[in-house]
């Protein structure tokens, strides 16, 4: 049994303030929703506040980045034990990470070794972009992506898996329910002959991009999908508790 998760990334959104604001505007809603791990990932700098105001509830904190080195001479920088002070998740290899920042997925590979020898749980982002998708090699770039962000990674458990193709994120052009669950179908045979096919069972493989209230639903039917990685609709407090809510009625 997969235990189905919303994950929120806020990415740059949300002064200290404004965060608790969010956090205090759906907590007591999402605390009542008991089938479905609730995951926010606010910007670091809210991290700690967001922490004290969330003990003792169900929902739980992850980042939206990491350095790989331990500590030291890395300004601006924060360590997977930095992290793993505050979290219990972290996102790792997002697009905009990749596209922005110039991740690669040697890169990638280093952030989520680092990340599983603290104890977090990465959610590694994975996805074709739009030329990709248009040439027909969503399953090359994927299947690549895996293979070079998990290299030489023996012990993976914890990990999440989010699809997020690239043209869907933040476009409101979301893929349908059919293609994303054939891509997550994709990346579970991948685990499976990269680890075993148990390990592929047990994992959480999440779509994202352009998840809203309204297609949620969609979603959450399809048999492989686990979840959502949401951005845009996190920050809006009865979205992000209708996603929530939709996915708990129906996994
Ligand atoms: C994301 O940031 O991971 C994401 C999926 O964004 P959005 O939901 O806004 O497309």
């Amino acid at each position: 049994m997969r235990i189905p998760m919303i994950a929120g990334n806020w990415k740059m959104n949300t002064t200290v303030s404004e965060a608790i604001e969010l956090v205090k505007a759906m907590q007591d809603e999402l605390d009542k929703i008991a089938n479905v791990d609730k995951v926010i990932c606010p910007p670091f700098v809210s991290l700690a506040a967001v922490r004290e105001l969330i003990k003792g509830s169900s929902i739980k904190l992850g980042a939206q980045n990491l350095f790989f080195a331990e500590k030291g001479a890395y300004t601006g920088e924060i360590s997977p034990l930095m992290v793993s002070d505050l979290c219990e998740f972290v996102i790792i290899g997002h697009s905009e990470r990749r596209q922005y920042f110039n991740e690669t997925g040697e890169i990638v590979n280093k952030k989520i070794v680092a990340a599983l020898k603290v104890g977090l749980k990465p959610i590694l982002c994975v996805g074709e972009r739009l030329e990709e998708n248009e040439a027909g090699k969503t399953e090359e770039v994927v299947t690549e992506q895996l293979g070079s962000s998990l290299a030489g990674i023996g012990y993976i458990n914890g990990l999440i898996i989010a699809y997020e193709p690239v043209w869907a994120i933040g476009t409101g052009r979301a893929a349908t329910g059919e293609q994303a669950n054939e891509t997550i179908s994709l990346i579970r045979r991948n685990i499976a002959k990269l680890y075993s096919d148990g390990i592929a069972q047990n994992m959480r493989i999440l779509y994202g991009g352009s998840v809203t209230a309204a297609n949620a639903t969609e979603f959450m039917k399809q048999p492989e999908i686990d979840g959502a990685l949401v951005g845009g609709a996190s920050l809006k407090a009865t979205e992000f508790l209708s996603i929530v809510t939709q996915t708990s009625a129906i996994k």
